[in-house]
């Protein structure tokens, strides 16, 4: 099923019957408001809330007159109900506050309002009331973290294979191809095989045939299933395995703790500040599962915006004020976060390790510490995402306990390529030479000062890149649950002097 963008309105047309026009608007508002009440009634807890309360909306008598009363002056029912949600936009803007900011509601009711008039397919998620395979052109970080479980597998138009979008697919597990160029042509209801590995999607399949794909799905996962224990190559050096995670949802049995808490996944969808009680929850709920985390503080910007933050508009926003440089702007937002890691570390007895996301500099990572340290966080680490940083690891190494590398901005910054790039994905393969010779410069940093020095980018989870990034001396790999298995495996088949071996020709 596709995902239809918001209708495109047409010029508008020349009316013979206004009556007609009258009816079709009434009609519109109600189907969309029956459509809401619907799915309303289908959810539970605070999704059914908003629904319901978008259905009152729709429903709203006012609106109803307004564009009635378009209609009766002549506009076509499409312009119409256009213009009436314009009006009633303008109004909740002009009252500042809760009110303006559910003007973007608005928008959604109005963008199916008019779908239904101009008889366009309804835009938004598809809702068909059974399992299936979702396209659309793009989709954001909040939209993916919000797909329903009756979403089986994703295919977009644009995107890279380490957009934020790819990352919560794979989190969640649920297959996904970005960049395919054509998908938005295939009719709705068309069977596709989606293969999340090889990227390879299959048009029109007969029902034989997706009942073997399903069979297949299902005997690989319980391959991988099958392999347990901590990571260790096949001579028995010991590699930690560790989760991805954004939230306590995303954990899993079989790792041996968490390397990166996307702790931004937690509010990508918020336009309030998440307050220091409800962060404290949301981390305890984590520490109380899991034995070893490392927490990385917010990281918003790009594709990644945190509403609440407010940040402004830039120009260029993955050269910008992101990651840790969002405390030039709001040095609150990190003391508060740092606050609320420090006391659910201590409510649930656990030792806490935090890391901070785009650091450059060596200074920036010392006032990061003391931050943290003042609080009594028992780890700080970095994440190296920055060549400046790669370049710079024993000198922040001296300010920090452990690093983390970001091998998919590292890899962007690296090679100058947007990681959201449909057309760019071979320049930001991190197994090339450039980016390998700076995770070396690292791990060599983390021996020499005795220190962990990690790669929780998509990298990790790669079991081709695996066992290079192992010999080039990382000491952990951090990963989406679902490729554990597949790592632990590759490992296990290798020396660590095989893998060295591996590495040094992967340098050249
Ligand atoms: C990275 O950049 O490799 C990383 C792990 O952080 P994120 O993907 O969330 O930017
Ligand atoms: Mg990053």
């Amino acid at each position: 099923m596709r995902m239809a963008g918001p209708p495109v309105l047409p010029p508008p047309r020349p009316v013979v019957d206004a009556a007609a026009e009258v009816a079709a608007v009434g009609k519109a508002l109600a189907a969309v408001a029956a459509d809401l009440d619907r799915r309303a009634a289908a959810a539970s807890g605070e999704a059914s809330e908003i629904l319901e309360a978008l259905a009152m909306m729709a429903g709203d008598p006012m609106l109803l007159e307004e564009a009635e009363q378009r209609a009766e002056a002549g506009a076509d029912a499409a312009h119409a109900l256009d213009g009436a949600f314009a009006g009633h936009r303008e109004a909740l803007a002009a009252l500042g506050g809760y009110l303006a900011e559910r003007a973007a509601d608005l928008d959604d009711l109005r963008h199916r309002a008019v779908a239904y008039a101009l008889d366009l397919p309804m835009p938004g998620l598809p809702d068909p009331g059974h399992p299936y395979v979702l396209a659309a052109a793009d989709l954001s970080p909040a939209d993916t973290a919000g797909l329903g479980p009756d979403v089986l597998a994703l295919i977009t138009e644009r995107g890279g294979p380490t957009s934020h979008t790819a990352i919560l697919a794979r989190g969640r597990g649920l297959p996904a191809v970005v960049a395919c160029a054509g998908v938005m042509d295939v009719p709705d209801g068309t069977v596709v095989g989606v293969d999340g590995g090889t990227g390879e999607i299959t048009i029109g399949l007969t029902d034989e045939e997706a009942a073997a794909v399903g069979e297949g799905d299902r005997a690989e996962r319980a391959r991988l299933a099958a392999s347990a224990g901590p990571g260790r190559t096949a001579d028995g050096h010991p590699v930690k395995l560790l989760l991805n995670i954004g939230s306590a949802g995303d954990l899993r049995p079989g790792a041996e703790g968490v390397g990166l808490f996307r702790t931004e996944f937690l509010f990508l969808d918020r336009t309030g500040a998440p307050s220091f009680e409800e962060q404290v929850a949301a981390y305890a709920e984590v520490f109380e599962q899991a034995e070893e985390v490392i927490v990385r503080t917010l990281d918003a910007g790009t594709d990644k915006p945190l509403p609440f933050l407010g940040l402004p508009e830039e120009q260029n926003p993955a050269l910008g004020v992101r990651g840790l440089r969002v405390d030039r702007l709001l040095p609150e937002v990190l003391d508060t976060q740092l606050d609320a890691i420090a006391e659910a570390a201590r409510a649930t007895g656990t030792q806490a390790w935090v890391m901070a996301p785009m650091v450059t500099t060596p200074a920036e990572a010392a006032g990061f510490a003391r931050r943290a340290r003042a609080r009594g966080i028992a780890k700080v680490g970095a994440m190296v995402e920055v060549p400046a940083a790669a370049l710079r690891a024993a000198a922040l190494l001296r300010e920090m306990d452990f690093l983390s590398i970001g091998t998919n901005d590292l890899a962007q910054y690296t090679f100058a390529a947007d990681r959201q790039h449909p057309d760019l994905a071979d320049l930001l393969d991190p197994g090339q030479p450039a980016l390998l010779a700076l995770v070396a410069m690292c791990a060599e940093a983390g021996r020499a000062a005795g220190k962990p020095v990690g790669v929780c980018g998509e990298a990790a989870g790669d079991p081709r890149l695996a066992p290079l990034l192992v010999g080039l001396g990382v000491t952990s790999l951090s990963m989406a649950p679902v490729s554990v298995p597949a790592v632990r495996t590759a490992l296990a088949a290798r020396t660590l002097a095989e893998c060295a071996d591996a590495a040094r020709s992967a340098l050249i």
